[in-house]
């Protein structure tokens, strides 16, 4: 009788903590060939909030494998969108792509606290079958996820280079990861799990930033933000396809990024540890949100600003996506192809509602 009351009550406290998980809205397109959750790669991760939906589109014909990743931090949704968009459209034709819309599940479960004047957890669009939702989330791990309050300094493993406390739920300072580690170190852990296992040949990380209409006051002197915004960041090994990448951005849709290698000072970050510790090229990019721009905009309209809609934004990184794959074909005499994704132009006319499920 105390036995049966002891499973009893494991199973009443596995439903309970299973209800509140977060779980975004994808609708996926035929070119998904199989879905498996990302504790696949690190068994630790099942049951937590740290887990998250890994999307496999496989045209079953030899090629490269390309991962592609929204929503490290899940505020730029300019990452999770075009994700998402790739998801519910694409048709790989030849080679295998893989996509992490929502990397850090647990960040995007709440609304942000990292900065204020933010737009909603919850925002409202037309969507092709009606009404839907894209998620503005935090750009970290939520602080009940981790298990623990930020520490005084964070010191990255395995490098020891400390960071401010709250940087322990960025998964973007916590590659390589560990599996003994924080919850965040673990997503990373598992992140770096998937790339080994399925061989993954060059990856894209799709961040957002301030704006160039960005600014500090720092010591009441008004600094200029939105450094980041428009970059292209790669690992080394990847530079060339980088600038190859750019020119035909800025060739095709008269967009111009900004090209950086990795600084190898900076640890933790995808396109330096991933490039690091895997055969993976690593590639991070990032788009201008006006949602960052909270020292003067009050309140800043993340979809339909009028100088950085999120239109232009997904297209920008839906032309990333493109002139990398087509740089890295042509650097590595590779045949990685898909179809049935809108390019920027189409973006920038149909809007991005014209192509979510
Ligand atoms: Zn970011």
């Amino acid at each position: 009788m105390k036995k049966l009351l002891v499973i009893l009550l494991i199973l009443m406290g596995t439903s309970l903590s299973l209800a509140v998980f977060f779980r975004p809205d994808i609708r996926p397109g035929y070119g998904v060939t199989e879905t498996k959750w990302l504790s696949y790669y690190f068994e630790p991760l099942e049951g937590t909030n740290m887990d998250t939906v890994v999307y496999f589109m496989d045209s079953g014909k030899a090629g490269p494998t390309f991962l592609l990743m929204g929503g490290t931090h899940a505020m730029e949704i300019a990452g999770t969108v075009a994700a998402t968009i790739f998801i519910e459209n694409a048709i790989v034709e030849r080679g295998r792509v893989i996509v992490i819309p929502f990397s850090n599940s647990s960040g995007a479960s709440i609304a942000t606290v990292f900065y204020p004047n933010q737009p909603d957890h919850f925002l409202q669009i037309q969507s092709k079958s009606g009404p839907r939702f894209l998620v503005y989330g935090d750009r970290n791990t939520d602080v009940n996820d981790q298990g623990r309050p930020d520490p005084e300094v964070y010191l990255h493993y395995p490098s020891g280079q400390e960071l401010p406390g709250y940087e322990s739920r960025n998964l973007n300072r916590n590659y390589p990861g560990r599996p003994d580690g924080t919850p965040t170190e673990k997503l990373a852990f598992a992140i770096m799990e998937l790339i080994k296992k399925e061989n993954v040949d060059f990856n894209l990380d799709m961040h957002e930033s301030d704006t160039p209409d960005n600014y500090d006051i720092v010591n009441g002197v008004k600094v200029p933000g939105g450094r980041l915004a428009y970059m292209l960041v790669c690992h080394q090994r990847g530079m060339e396809i980088g600038a190859l990448a750019t020119m035909e951005i800025e060739f095709n849709y008269g967009v111009s990024l900004k090209l950086e290698e990795s600084n190898i000072q900076f640890r933790g970050l995808s396109h330096r540890e991933i490039g690091d510790a895997t055969g993976s090229i690593s590639f991070l990019v990032e788009s201008p949100n006006p949602g960052f721009d909270f020292i003067w905009r009050e309140k800043p309209d993340t979809l339909y600003d009028e100088k950085y809609p999120l239109k232009h934004r997904v297209g920008m990184h839906l032309a990333t996506v493109e002139a990398l794959v087509n740089s890295y074909n042509m650097m590595f005499g590779t045949d990685l192809a898909y179809s049935n994704i809108p390019n920027y132009n189409d973006l920038m006319q149909k809007g991005f509602e014209a192509y979510l499920n």
